[in-house]
């Protein structure tokens, strides 16, 4: 008999599921500090970070895990986490 405890039954790629739940912070930005380095976008492990001309960098809360890594890379300290609000 196969020990079954665990077993994933449909594995799926993080664009499938949905990994914005698992946070307990997020980004934000002041758009008035950003120098535009897109080093955020860099290094995102969710390429949870996007930019647009009309919009400048935004955040795909659907997928950021609020790992922080965005605020730290920051060259312009225009990204800040806040707690979230559950
Ligand atoms: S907090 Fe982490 S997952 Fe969310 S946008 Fe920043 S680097 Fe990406
Ligand atoms: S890392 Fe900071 S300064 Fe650079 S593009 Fe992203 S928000 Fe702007």
């Amino acid at each position: 008999m196969k020990l079954r405890i665990g077993a994933i039954a449909d594995p799926g790629t993080s664009i499938v599921n949905r990994t914005g739940g698992w946070r307990s912070e997020k980004p934000l930005i002041d758009h008035s500090l950003c120098i535009r380095c897109f080093n955020c976008i860099l290094y995102c492990p969710d390429s949870a970070v996007k930019y647009s001309e009309k919009e400048g960098i935004y955040f795909d809360y659907d997928f950021c895990k609020g790992c922080g890594i965005c605020a730290n890379e920051c060259s312009g300290r225009a990204i800040y986490m806040v707690m979230e609000e559950k």
